[in-house]
């Protein structure tokens, strides 16, 4: 990718995409296109078309999707599986016929098997059931890996796809119900503190386990994988390590400095027992992650303390927090 490339991050408001709009910035890009999902439904099919030729972008991020934590995706399942089959679609397709260079496609580490041996190697794909709290989400997302790699094979193109584990950091969606755990623990325990609450719910049995990894050490791998990787094989983006939810729990209480009670409610579901990367592929490459789990969440809470009113209100009236498009 020269300097003066057109590269156009689809989600740049998002977790992910605004990470790597930031990382194009800093490293030099100075031809980065973006749209607001306002000026841009990424869903709409004609409205994606006359993008694409009308800017006719070198690379694409694909980081837009519709994406949120394991109560969003119990609840609005129809909704995850149109939007980002529609949104994929119409990015793919167009990519395909405007003739762009490369694209990377961002899926995630729910399209595994939900009791998949691990850590999670990317040849398990496909091999067992899916965890039904988010088997509509996760089926978009491997039709999108499916797409890029036909598109592969029959049209040459270089359309890859990388599956990141679960990512936290600066610019997160911190909505109480449709957020991932971390931004929804986060949040959870400064109100507590704040409010001087006597305990803290959190959902499920605690047990758990899950790996974590900062966006912006994501963001460094989607931008090394554009340079380096070619294959339409997925790749796993990871941390390595994992952590059982309480854990979390009880890191998250130290960072916020909350002094109550952790409770947990177990009419919640826990979801996947175990979501764990073999990052085996990516490390052979030459890539690792270089953010601390701690002190990325630190970070992360002093990111959102400072910025709390933006997070909370604005996302929790615009009923957009589960949309990252
Ligand atoms: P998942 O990785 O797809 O299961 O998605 P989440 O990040 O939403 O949830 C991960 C685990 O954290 C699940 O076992 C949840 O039950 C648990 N969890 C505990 N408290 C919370 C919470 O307040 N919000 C969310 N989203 N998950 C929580």
């Amino acid at each position: 990718m020269k300097l003066n490339d057109k590269i156009y991050v689809a989600g740049h408001s998002g977790l992910v995409g605004s990470a790597i709009v930031r990382l194009l910035k800093k490293k030099g890009y100075t031809n980065i296109i973006t749209r607001s999902s306002e000026e841009l439904d990424l869903r709409d099919q004609r409205m994606v078309y006359d993008f694409f030729e009308q800017e006719h972008p070198t690379y694409v991020f694909l980081a837009a999707a519709k994406v949120g934590g394991i109560w969003a995706n119990q609840t609005y399942p129809a909704d995850f599986i149109f939007d980002n089959l529609a949104i994929q679609n119409n990015v793919i397709h167009a990519s395909y016929k405007t003739g762009v260079e490369k694209l990377l496609f961002l899926g995630s580490s729910c399209i595994y098997p939900k009791n998949a041996p691990q850590p999670i190697q990317e040849d398990y794909l496909m091999t067992g059931f899916l965890e039904p709290t988010n088997d509509a989400y996760a089926i978009a997302k491997i039709a999108g890996i499916k797409m890029c790699q036909a598109y592969h094979r029959q049209y040459g193109c270089r359309f890859i796809s990388a599956m990141p584990t679960n990512l936290y950091g600066q610019g997160d969606n911190y909505h109480l119900q449709n957020a991932h755990v971390l931004p929804a623990l986060l949040r959870k325990f400064h109100e507590a503190k704040l409010n001087a609450e006597p305990s803290v719910t959190v959902w499920g049995t605690g047990k758990p386990r899950r790996e974590f990894l900062h966006v912006d050490d994501a963001a460094m791998a989607c931008y090394f994988l554009m340079q380096r990787y070619e294959s339409p094989e997925i790749i796993n983006i990871g941390s390595g390590i994992d952590h059982t939810i309480r854990e979390m729990a009880t890191i998250i209480k130290k960072i916020t400095q909350y002094q109550g009670e952790i409770v947990f409610d177990e009419s919640k579901p826990d979801g996947t027992p175990r979501k764990l990367l073999n990052v085996d592929k990516i490390s052979a490459l030459g890539w690792k992650p270089m953010i601390d789990l701690e002190e990325g969440l630190a970070f992360t809470y002093s990111n959102f303390e400072k910025n709390y009113f933006q997070y909370t209100t604005k996302r929790d009236r615009s009923n957009s927090s589960i949309i990252h498009v």
